[in-house]
Parts: C-alpha cells; sequence; structure tokens
C-alpha cells in the first residue's frame, strides 16, 4: 500500500524550515500531502490562495508532493485521502510539548494513524512563520527565511 503522509500547517508564509522536512520525508513516504489549514476563525497573514501558491511553486518539480487545504480534524482528513501518517517538524522542547498533546489526542481518535516527527536541522531552529511575518510586516526582508523560488515582493500580506 502507498505510504501517504499529510503536512498540515498553516504555512503562512511557508519557510525554509517547512520545506527541508518536506524533503527529507520523501525518503520515508511515497506521497507528501501538505495540508494548508483553512481557519475561518483563526485570521491569516497571507490568503489561503496565497499560502497554497506558494507551496505548490515550491514544489512545482516534486510530483510526489501534492497541495491541498482543509479545514476540520486533520485525522478525518487523513482518512478521506488514504493517509495513514501525519508528518511534524520538531524545532524545541516547547514544540515537543504542544506537538505531544495533539499527536496523543489524534492517536486515540484515529489509532490507525501514525504521527511521525522529524528533527528541525540545527540552522532552523530559530526560523518560524511569526517572525517571517513579522519582519514582512515591518518592511524588513525575510527573503534568506522562504525558499529560494519564493518572491516575497510577488505576494500581498493583509493587515490585521
Ligand atoms: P501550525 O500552524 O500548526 O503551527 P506551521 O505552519 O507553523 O503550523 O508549521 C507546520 C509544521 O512545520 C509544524 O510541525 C511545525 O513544527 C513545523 N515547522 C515550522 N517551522 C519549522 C522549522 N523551522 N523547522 C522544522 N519544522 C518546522
Amino acid at each position: 500500500m502507498k505510504k501517504i503522509a499529510v503536512f498540515p500547517g498553516s504555512f503562512d508564509p511557508i519557510s525554509i524550515g517547512h520545506e527541508a522536512i518536506v524533503r527529507r520525508a520523501l525518503s520515508l513516504f511515497d506521497e507528501i500531502i501538505v495540508a494548508v489549514g483553512a481557519n475561518a476563525l483563526k485570521k491569516s497573514f497571507y490568503p489561503l490562495a496565497t499560502r497554497k501558491e506558494m507551496v505548490t511553486k515550491v514544489f512545482q518539480n516534486e510530483p510526489r508532493v501534492r497541495v491541498d487545504h482543509y479545514e476540520g480534524l486533520t485525522v478525518d482528513y487523513c482518512g478521506g485521502n488514504d493517509a495513514g501518517y501525519i508528518l511534524r517538524g520538531l524545532r524545541t522542547s516547547a514544540d515537543f510539548e504542544f506537538e505531544r498533546a495533539i499527536a496523543q489526542v489524534n492517536k486515540v481518535m484515529a489509532p490507525g494513524i501514525e504521527t511521525v516527527f522529524l528533527l528541525t536541522v540545527p540552522e532552523h531552529t530559530h526560523i518560524n512563520s511569526t517572525i517571517v511575518r513579522d519582519i514582512i510586516r515591518n518592511g524588513g526582508d525575510a527573503t534568506m527565511f522562504v525558499p529560494g523560488v519564493i518572491n516575497l515582493k510577488d505576494y500581498k500580506g493583509e493587515e490585521d
């Protein structure tokens, strides 16, 4: 059976940390679905369509990566897409505590789905989308934190 993993997140915007996790995970899975969260209650900086467009551009030459969006429970999305794995990246012990709770709850809800964690490479530990957004909002240059194919000037974020 095909090993399909879902990599869920906000990707607001996608960073080189996210990109590295997906590329490394391609050696573990046959297919990875980058599932961009469409949360009606949580306002994002970049609109959903823009976030998806950026992710699609990053993986345009990787046929084993699919980009989609979803609402609702991640485990339900996995079930609907024959995905047996949830992929998450770990940067710090704070990430671990947060992810542990989610993964354990997911395990209770959907025992057949395994959450797989990849530890970030040290040079990406400090990168997170909140900081990248703050830099962009304040007119700074965040180029070094986003994948090389992304030209941030091409995308417009929304002020909150
Ligand atoms: P969320 O909205 O769930 O926090 P994110 O878009 O921030 O989603 O992140 C999605 C996944 O990518 C999470 O598992 C997160 O830990 C991981 N991630 C984010 N930044 C990095 C990074 N710099 N290195 C490795 N993994 C990361």
